[in-house]
């Protein structure tokens, strides 16, 4: 039997501790009653288990992993899983305050929680990670459910692993049980428009803040880190809306060409490689030059804490698209707020995969689903809505994006946490 050993990280600094400072921050902007953001300020739930799994060469793995729940005063807690080397428990309760925070500045009516293992899905062959989910979703089969928790994906998992999710927890109940997880396959109860959502999500975000400025995405220069589900459609969507993507990485490396990349040639070279290094439309950059490439838009979509207080004033972006969760530092916020860079925040920006697979859920429930177009249409609804109401409270108050929607989020969950009461 092996143990995997943790590998440096990618985290700077805990991301825990940083939601929470970003908490007692809203609370002390907002007025919160400090016994409120005490409870606001834990996890409610967080469970730790080892998920021994049988390798193809016969030996034994065994992987840790997690499950945690923030906070469920507004409905069953929602929040995808994670498959990456860098898990740790803090890393998973930050992303399960994120989504707490998340779906109640979108109104959707779930708490929040995220899952993980850790463990390097790109080493495990297909059926290793049938396995090991499997036996991941055994061990928290009591934790999850329709009613009770609902995970989806995240880095490193996919409709597969979210199918395996679905069929073992429905092998255990006896019956199928679309609602305990969404990103699950359109053919066994996925919704139209899931796998693009939190991409259309951030696109329609970005629309609304250049509407701001009286201009459209014509011409506009966006770099996109991070290729998989989120930056690989978002780059997409931008290029078809007339946008030039000066620039996209994964964790192979970045791309640069400041005429603009041709995103469906970059895609198909990283689906036939597996990765964009080796493209030939475009220069071979690094990681940490993409942040700083000469560009209107810069769009994290792959990791946290990418931006820091080193780079932060290297920065030419002029707006900060966050596709992915915590990507910046709250060093390189503070210096990027000072620049007047304006910041669409992780909690609003990437709101858009957990607002479809709310439908997801409902579709699965009722068993009956919507036409892709009416998808579409009610996310375009619940995101424009959302960057108004942030949009206003950010001029109102004369605060950042960022406090404006933290602290409507916070708001919300106070409020219904006071109204439920304290049990007993
Ligand atoms: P993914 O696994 O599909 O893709 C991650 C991408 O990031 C890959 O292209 C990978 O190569 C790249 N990457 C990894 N390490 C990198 C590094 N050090 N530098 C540059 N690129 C690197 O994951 P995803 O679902 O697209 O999620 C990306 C981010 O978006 C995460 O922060 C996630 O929490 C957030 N998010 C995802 C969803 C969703 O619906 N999938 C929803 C909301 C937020």
């Amino acid at each position: 039997m092996s143990t995997l050993a943790a590998p440096v990280s990618h985290l700077r600094e805990n991301p825990f501790e940083v939601a929470r400072e970003q908490l007692a921050q809203v609370a002390d902007v907002f007025n919160l009653d400090a016994n409120l953001v005490n409870v606001l300020g834990q996890c409610k739930k967080a469970v730790e288990v080892s998920v021994p799994t049988r390798r193809d060469n016969g030996s034994v793995s065994v992987f840790h992993g997690f499950r945690v729940t923030h906070n469920i005063a507004r409905g069953p807690s929602k929040g995808g899983i994670r498959y990456h080397p860098d898990v740790t428990l803090d890393e998973v309760k930050a992303l399960a305050m994120w989504m707490t925070w998340k779906c109640a500045l979108m109104g959707i009516p779930f708490g929040g929680a995220k899952g993980g293992i850790v463990c390097n899905p790109k080493e495990l062959s297909r059926d290793e990670l049938e396995r090991m989910t499997r036996r991941y979703t055994s061990e928290i089969i009591n934790e999850i459910g329709p009613e009770r928790d609902i995970p989806a994906p995240d880095v490193g998992t996919d409709a597969n692993v979210m199918a395996w999710i679905f069929d073992t927890y429905s092998m255990n109940k006896g019956h199928s049980v679309l609602g305990v997880v969404t990103g699950k396959p359109i053919t066994i109860g996925g919704s139209l428009g899931r796998e693009e959502a939190t991409a259309r999500g951030a696109l329609y975000c970005l629309r609304e803040a250049l509407r701001q400025q009286q201009r459209g995405f014509d011409g506009l220069t966006v770099a996109v880190q991070g290729f998989g589900n989120v930056g690989s459609y978002l780059a997409r969507f931008l290029t078809q809306n007339g946008a030039s993507v000066v620039a996209v990485s994964d964790s192979s490396g970045g791309l640069h060409n400041s005429s603009g990349i041709d995103i469906a040639a970059a895609t198909a070279h990283k689906q036939e490689t597996g990765a964009l290094q080796g493209f030939r439309g475009a220069d071979s950059i690094t990681n940490e030059e993409l942040l700083l490439v000469d560009c209107e838009v810069l769009a994290p979509c792959a990791l946290e804490q990418v931006v820091t207080g080193e780079n932060a004033d290297k920065m030419k972006a002029r707006i900060i698209c966050e596709g992915a969760n915590g990507p910046l530092t709250p060093a390189a916020d503070e210096i990027l707020e000072e620049r007047g860079v304006l910041i669409l925040p992780d909690i609003l920006a990437n709101a858009g995969g957990v607002v479809v697979s709310y439908f997801e859920w409902v579709q699965g429930l009722q068993e009956y689903f919507w036409k892709e177009d009416e998808v579409n249409a009610k996310l375009n609804d619940i995101v424009t809505r959302a960057f108004t109401q942030t949009w206003e409270l950010s001029e109102h108050r004369s605060i950042s994006m960022r406090m404006a929607a933290y602290g409507l989020a916070v708001q919300r969950v106070a409020e219904a946490t006071t109204t439920r009461g304290l049990y007993p």
